[in-house]
Parts: structure tokens; sequence; C-alpha cells
């Protein structure tokens, strides 16, 4: 089978075998729940319980009228015993709902939706209603995404199943243990969007989950697997519609321009029970690894369990680790207090050596040796970004098209001197919207 990519990006080190053999685990139920009320891209929400009132696994917890956003439910039973502003992984405190968990426990949801619901009003009010959000990471609530404006025809859905980033190992899981979940969401988004043909992107490195879902896929009229190489980073949504569909989505603009649907896998599988077991989004798959994590594990959690609690549950750390991460070595947020809760988009928490994926000195001093610009898949100069943004450039930050960059952290990885450039850059974005805003 030939292998699809892309031109440029870059190869760290996978480790994904600390926990890709781990068969998915539930874990066990915390003492206490914290629910952040903005976990999502778009409007924060507001709770529709108050301090005291008893909560079923299940019930609506916290909603907003805005169309982007996506509401939240209680992911067990128990007590809400405050509503007030709690530490999350991104450094910031957010106003979050703490769920004191009962020791019984009692479910409640949605209907169950059947084939005569099959239309895609249907589909996308139920993704709203189950709360989804892309689990990939991005937190974009789905049911936006599945509205593209009515002149943008759709014609592929592709499904990423590339989970490209270093160590994480739960799509991966999701993918061997759940392959027919997958190819119902798919059927279900090709409704919503109007696509006839659906792709499933896995890489090269994951051949054995492509087999099985091609297995299912092949029963399938209009649904098809392809692999891709080994690249980092080819699950990002612009590198994977150009290696799988060869069309490019112009700056600034999104997947439905060139008539494609980029959904992550998680996600995927989550459309499917919110839609024929009435299951609202209140848990998520999560690997926990990393050298320093005594048995790393792929835990199925629910959201608001404090990290700390998973990292007990994989037997601690093994030593002191030099940095937590929460997501993905390449993109996540470290993180300093390890009370800090799973929200939907974490897709890991990785504990991590001393040296165990660094590459060269920490000096931050620019070389100007050009590798950042080779490594960078839209075709950005990171290091000239970087500048612009030291020196407070915001004009220069726009015209350089600051705002296209995907936050890979490609640059960031192959800089020999350490520089952060992804967070210099993360930061440029953020001065050039709010500038936009003004
Ligand atoms: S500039 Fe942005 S898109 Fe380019 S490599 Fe760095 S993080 Fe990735
Ligand atoms: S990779 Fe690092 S050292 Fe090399 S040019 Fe880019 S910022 Fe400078």
């Amino acid at each position: 089978m030939r292998l699809l990519t892309f031109k440029g990006g870059v190869h760290p080190p996978e480790r994904k075998e600390l926990s890709a053999e781990k068969v998915i685990e539930t874990a066990p139920l915390p003492s206490l729940l914290i629910l952040p009320l903005s976990q999502h891209i778009g409007a924060p929400l507001a709770p529709v319980v108050g301090v005291g009132d008893e909560v079923r696994e299940g019930q609506l917890i916290a909603d907003s009228e805005a169309f982007v956003s996506a509401p939240l439910h209680a992911p067990a039973s128990g007590r809400v015993k405050a509503i007030e502003p709690r530490l999350s992984f991104t450094g910031v405190k957010i106003n979050s709902i703490v769920l004191e968990v009962s020791d019984s426990q009692e479910k409640t949801g949605l209907a169950p939706l059947t084939q005569a619901d099959l239309t895609p009003e249907k589909i996308r009010k139920r993704a709203r209603e189950a709360g989804l959000v892309g689990l990939g990471g991005a937190a974009f609530p789905t049911h936006v995404k599945l509205s593209p404006p009515s002149d943008k025809p759709i014609d592929t859905v592709l499904i990423n199943g590339c989970e490209c980033e270093p160590y994480l190992t739960c799509d991966y899981r999701l993918m061997l243990e759940e392959p027919e979940e997958i190819i119902s969401g798919l059927k279900l988004i090709m409704i919503a969007v109007g696509a006839n043909r659906g792709v499933i992107v896995v890489e090269e490195n994951k051949r054995d989950a492509g087999q099985i879902l091609n297995e299912i896929a092949e029963k399938e009229e209009n649904i098809e697997v392809v692999l891709t190489k080994t690249k980092y980073p080819q699950g990002s949504e612009k590198h994977l519609i150009k290696a799988v569909l060869d069309r490019e989505v112009p700056s600034g603009a999104l997947p439905f321009e060139v008539g494609a649907y980029v959904q992550n896998v998680q996600t995927t599988i989550a459309l499917s029970r919110a839609f024929w077991k009435g299951e609202p989004l209140t848990e998520r798959v999560v690997t926990v690894s990393g050298e320093a994590v005594s048995h790393p594990k792929n835990l199925k959690v629910k959201l608001g369990t404090p990290a700390q609690d998973l990292i007990e549950f994989c037997g601690g750390f093994s030593e002191e680790p030099d940095k937590v991460i929460f997501g993905g070595p390449m993109t996540g947020f470290s993180i300093f207090d390890f009370s800090v809760p799973v929200v939907k988009g974490t897709s890991g928490i990785l504990a991590l050596k001393v040296g165990e994926i660094e590459l060269g000195d920490r000096s931050n001093e620019c070389l100007r040796c050009g590798r950042c610009l080779d490594a960078c898949p839209v075709f950005l100069m990171p290091v000239t970004l970087a500048n612009l943004t030291l020196a407070g450039d915001i004009d220069g930050l726009e015209a350089k098209g600051a705002l296209d960059c995907v936050e890979c952290g490609s640059c960031a990885f192959v800089c020999p001197t350490r520089r952060p450039l992804v967070q210099l850059i993360r930061y440029a974005k953020f001065e050039v919207l709010a500038r936009k805003k003004k």
C-alpha cells in the first residue's frame, strides 16, 4: 500500500511502546471531581445546579445559550460541594463545579435515537445535547463543526487516527478495541455534513489498527482506510487533508473550504454512543505514560478526575519527574500542581525523567541554524515570529502569518538550543487576535 504524506514535519522519538500494549482499564471513581465550566472553545457555561444539590451521573449540570459552547453533565452521582475557581492545567483558575462523589451511583442520560432519527439536524442536535467537543485536544464543540455553511459542500470525511504525538496511545487502543463504534460514528458524520466518502487515516506505526478497521470498512461501499507515513504533525487537520486528498486549506481558512471534514477517533466514538445509546460525554480515555510513571496505562477516566489520582493508580512515580505534562510532549502544558483535573480535551498525562526526550542544550540562544524553518509544516519562519514577539511587533507578526501557526511544536522540537518558540508564537497569536477584536 502506498504511504501518503506531506512535505516538512519532524520525527520525534515515538515512545509509544511504554503504553501501546496496555488494554484500556477503567480508572477508579475519585472521591472528588473538579469540573471547570470552560473546558471547550467558546462561551463558558453557567451552572444549572447549586451548592448542596444532589445530582445523578449523566445529569446536565452546566449550560450556555451561546451557539459556540457545549454543555456539561455530571460524570458521577454525588453532591455539589462548591462552585468556585479551581486551578486548571493551563495554570489559571477557572470557575468549577466541585462534586463530592456518593457511595451509591445512579445513572441518567438522553433517550437513545433510532434509524428514524438519522437526519443531519438530529445528529447535530444530539452532539450538542451530549456536550461533545473535539477530544483530540482542540475541544471545539462538535455540533458547530457539524454545521458547515450551506454553500460549502463537503464530499469527504476524514477520521483522524494518526495520533502523531509521541507517547499517546489512547486512540490506538480505541481503534483496536472499539472499531465498530468508529465506523458507526463516521456514518453519522457523513450524514450530518452530506459527504459521500469516508476515509479513516492511520499512521503506518499503527498498521494493525488499520487492518482491523479495514476488515469492517470493506463491508461498506463508501468507507476506506488509508495509511500515512509516521511523521509529526501528520494529525494536524491541514496536513491530513494535504496528505490524503492533495488539497491545500488556504491560510486562515477551515477544511470545509476545500470540501473536507476532519474528526478525531475518540470524538467519533463519542458521537456514536451519544446518538445510539443516549450517553452524554462524561468520560474519556487518557494515556498515562512516561519513564517516571511506575506502570503506564490507558485509562477510561471520569471527567474531573484529579491527575494525582490517575498517577497513583499507575503505581505513582518511579522517580522524581523532571516534568509532568498535560497532553502530548509537543503541544501539551507542563503542570506543577497535580490536583488539576482531566477535562474533555485531555489526551495524556506524562511524567518524564530528566532528558527523556530532550535534545541539545538549553541555552535558548539562536544559532541561526535554520532548522526551525525546515521543520515548520505550514512554511512559517518560526525564528522570525519568535523575534517579532520579543520585539512586540504586532504588525510584523500578522504580516508574517503568525495566525497560521498550528502550534504543533515541530520548530521547538528541532531547535538545538530549546528556544521556547511555541510559547512565544502562542503568545503572539493571542496578541494579534486581541488587537483584531478591538
Ligand atoms: S511555527 Fe507553529 S506551525 Fe510552524 S513548526 Fe512552529 S509551532 Fe508548528
Ligand atoms: S532552530 Fe532554534 S537556533 Fe535554529 S534558527 Fe531556529 S530558533 Fe534559531
